[in-house]
């Protein structure tokens, strides 16, 4: 099944997940963010006092990690050993913590087996870094979403300001910056444009959902 998967990659908040979940919807798909699985370890490490950066620690929570996601009405849920985690993994400490955990090789061969699973079995749009890359390097369409940093960093801003958790835009567009960095420049699966995934700058488009119009089209066309 996983030609038929649409692959889309990105920097931090380029609207990747919202973009993705619109396409599904549209195309009546499964959507599956992937950032938020590295979000849910990130959370189980502070939740357990346990430090992000210690493989063997990471290796040990990986024993004890259990994540699940359920599609609810188009919305993407995310289960974390049972408890629903879809909130607690949106603020800016889970956030930095994710770009660390997702370093760990361990952590990211253990996500990605169980990406692989869920695209095998059905349709899917899914959404990360290294999706076209790494996870299904076969997908139907690869989609490589970008967008100048500024604009990407007010986007952030919005969204926490609308999840009640409002942040300073220096703050946010440093944090940005330092995500994205560890994201092109980490070892393993490092965020990239492969050669066979087209971009879409995202700021010529006036919402995700227009940006979700122009996947459509290009899914639509390759068929
Ligand atoms: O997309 P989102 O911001 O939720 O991702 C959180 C972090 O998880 C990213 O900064 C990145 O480090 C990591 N990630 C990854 N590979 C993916 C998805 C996310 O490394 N496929």
């Amino acid at each position: 099944m996983t030609n038929t998967a649409i692959a889309i990659d990105g920097p931090v908040g380029v609207g990747k997940s919202t973009t993705a979940r619109l396409v599904a919807q549209k195309l009546n798909m499964a959507h599956i963010d992937t950032g938020a699985m590295y979000r849910a370890v990130a959370l189980f490490q502070i939740e357990n006092g346990l430090d992000m950066h210690d493989a063997a620690s990471l290796e040990n929570s990986l024993e004890q990690i259990q994540i699940s996601i359920k599609n609810d009405g188009g919305k993407q849920k995310i289960f974390l050993n049972g408890a629903d985690v879809t909130e607690k993994i949106r603020t800016s400490e889970v956030s930095e913590g994710a770009s660390v955990v997702a370093v760990n090789q361990g952590v990211r061969e253990k996500l990605v087996a169980a990406q692989r699973e869920m695209a095998a079995a059905e349709g899917v749009v899914m959404d990360g870094r290294d999706i076209g890359s790494h996870v299904l390097p076969d997908a139907g369409i690869k989609i490589y979403l970008d967008a100048p940093l500024e604009i990407r960093a007010r986007r952030r801003l919005r969204d926490l300001e609308s999840a009640g958790r409002p942040a300073e835009f220096d703050q946010v567009l440093n944090e940005t910056i330092i995500r994205d960095h560890r994201d092109k420049n980490r070892k393993h699966s490092p965020l990239i444009q492969t050669p066979d995934a087209l971009c879409i700058d995202t700021s010529r488009f006036n919402s995700p959902d227009e940006t979700a119009d122009e996947i459509v089209k290009i899914f639509k066309a390759s068929r």
